[in-house]
C-alpha cells in the first residue's frame, strides 16, 4: 500500500505527538459529496488547501490588509513586508538566483501571456517560428499562435509519440535559425508526462533560441531548479500547488526580465512620470501594474512552505507510488484503455471507457455519485486529443493528501460502472 505522509513535523506538539495524516490538514477533505466521503482526484485542475494556508489568508486579512509599497503606516508597513517575504519564498521554492526574477502574476495564463506580448513581440517576426509540442495546454499554445498571426510568423508543432512522449530528435530538428521562440510543458496535464525539459533548454540554446516552461503541472510533483535547468522563463500557477487562486509566478531570468518592455501600465511600475512621458521601474514591479494580490501572494507563500514542510521529494515519491497503483489498477479493468502511456509521469492518469462505450462526462458523473471528484472532457488540450484520436479523456489527479485507499475507491467505482452498463 502506498505510505500515508505523515504531518507530524507540521505539528509544534514535537515527537510525542500522534502523527496527523497530511489529509487531516486540508478542512475541505473531511466531507461527504453525495452521501459518500469525498475522494478528491481533480487536482491538476485545482488543488485543495490546507488549514495553514486558510490560516495565512485570514490572518493577513485580520491584521496586516492595507494597500502595498505605499510605506506611510504601520499596516502598509506590514502588508509590502509579507508581500516581499512571499517573494523571496517563492525565489527558494524555484531557487532563482535572485527575488528580482520573481513576478507575481494572476497564474500560468497570464505569465505566459505577458512573456509572449512583451518578449515575443520584441523578438519574433514576420517569417519567424515559434516552437510549441502537441501536448501544451491552450494556455501554452494560443498565446504563442496569436503572436505568431500578429507578427506574421509560424506556430511549429513538435510531434509526440502515440504514447504521448516527445520526440526528442524530431523537436531538435525543428529548432532552425529562423526559430526565435521554444514553449514547452514540464509535465503534461492531460497524460502526465514528465518531458525531458533540460535537454530541451539546452538543444534550444544550443541554438541560441530562448525556452519558456510552462511548470503549472510541474509545481506541485517535481522539485524544480531554474538554475540547474538554465530555462529562460518558468511559469506556475498557485492554485494547483496548494495556493489561492488569482495568484501565481513567473520566473524570468533577471538579464532577460531586464531587457523586455512593461506589459500593463500603470500605478505601482514607474519611476517617474510626466505628461509627456514616463520612465518604468526594474523587474520585478516593471510587470506588476497596479495594486498586486497580496493577499493571494501571501497564501501562496503560506502554500509553498507547506510543501516544503512536508518535503518535496517526500511528496513526490508518494504521489508517485500512488500513480503506479492507479495505472495498475485500471489497466486491470476490462473494456477499460489508458490514454497516453509516458514511461515517466507525474500526477496524472487519463483514461476512456471502451466497452461498453461510455463518454468521458458519462464515467466522471457516475464516479461523482459515488462522491469521487475526476475531470472529464479535452482537459484545455483540444489539438492534443485530435492527435491521440480522441474527443476526451477521464483523468485521476494526484496530491499529496490523496492515499492508496482514495485509489482503490476510484477502481472499484469504475469497475462496477464497467460491469453495470454491461
Ligand atoms: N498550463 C498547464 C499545463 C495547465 O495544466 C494549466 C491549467 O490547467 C495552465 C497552464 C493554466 O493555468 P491557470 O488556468 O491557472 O492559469
Amino acid at each position: 500500500a502506498a505510505p500515508v505522509l505523515s504531518g507530524s513535523h507540521l505539528d509544534p506538539g514535537g515527537p510525542t505527538t500522534t502523527p496527523a495524516p497530511v489529509r487531516a490538514l486540508f478542512p475541505a477533505l473531511r466531507q461527504n459529496v453525495n452521501g459518500k466521503p469525498l475522494v478528491y482526484l481533480d487536482n491538476a485542475a485545482s488543488t485543495q488547501k490546507p488549514r495553514a494556508v486558510i490560516d495565512a489568508l485570514v490572518r493577513y486579512y485580520e491584521a496586516d490588509n492595507a494597500n502595498v509599497h505605499r510605506g506611510a503606516h504601520a499596516l502598509s508597513d506590514r502588508a509590502t513586508a509579507a508581500y516581499e517575504k512571499a517573494r523571496e519564498t517563492a525565489r527558494r521554492f524555484l531557487n532563482a538566483r535572485r527575488t528580482e526574477e520573481i513576478v507575481f502574476v494572476r497564474g500560468a495564463t497570464e505569465a505566459i501571456n505577458l512573456v509572449a506580448q512583451t518578449f515575443g513581440r520584441q523578438h519574433v517576426g514576420p517569417g519567424d517560428e515559434v516552437l510549441v509540442t502537441e501536448m501544451e495546454h491552450h494556455a501554452n499554445l494560443v498565446p504563442w499562435q496569436q503572436l505568431c498571426r500578429e507578427q506574421g510568423a509560424r506556430l511549429v508543432v513538435a510531434p509526440i509519440t502515440d504514447k504521448g512522449e516527445l520526440k526528442l530528435d524530431v523537436l531538435e530538428s525543428l529548432i532552425t535559425p529562423r526559430t526565435k521562440f521554444v514553449a514547452v510543458s514540464h509535465v503534461s496535464n492531460a497524460l502526465g508526462t514528465v518531458n525531458p525539459i533540460k535537454r530541451v533548454i539546452e538543444a534550444a540554446h544550443r541554438r541560441g533560441v530562448p525556452v519558456l516552461i510552462d511548470g503549472a503541472q510541474a509545481a506541485p510533483h517535481v522539485p524544480i531548479d531554474v538554475q540547474e535547468l538554465g530555462c529562460d522563463f518558468y511559469v506556475f500557477s498557485g492554485h494547483k500547488v496548494y495556493g489561492p487562486m488569482g495568484i501565481g509566478v513567473l520566473y524570468g531570468r533577471l538579464d532577460v526580465l531586464e531587457s523586455m518592455p512593461p506589459w500593463q501600465h500603470g500605478g505601482d511600475m514607474v519611476d517617474t512620470v510626466g505628461f509627456d512621458a514616463t520612465t518604468f521601474s526594474g523587474p520585478p514591479y516593471r510587470f506588476e501594474a497596479g495594486t498586486p494580490n497580496v493577499s493571494g501572494a501571501v497564501g501562496l507563500a503560506a502554500a509553498l512552505e507547506f510543501l516544503e514542510g512536508v518535503g518535496r521529494r517526500a511528496a513526490a515519491d508518494h504521489e508517485a507510488t500512488l500513480l503506479d497503483l492507479a495505472v495498475r489498477r485500471l489497466s486491470e479493468i476490462p473494456g477499460v484503455r489508458l490514454v497516453g502511456e509516458p514511461g515517466h509521469r507525474a500526477g496524472v492518469v487519463s483514461f476512456a471507457v471502451d466497452d461498453p462505450p461510455m463518454s468521458p462526462l458519462d464515467v466522471s458523473a457516475r464516479l461523482d455519485a459515488e462522491g469521487i471528484a475526476v475531470r472529464a472532457g479535452n482537459h484545455c488540450c483540444q489539438p492534443l486529443m485530435g492527435r491521440l484520436g480522441v474527443s476526451g479523456t477521464v483523468r485521476a489527479s494526484f496530491a499529496i493528501y490523496n492515499d492508496a485507499a482514495d485509489v482503490e475507491r476510484l477502481a472499484a467505482a469504475v469497475r462496477s460502472i464497467v460491469g453495470e452498463a454491461e
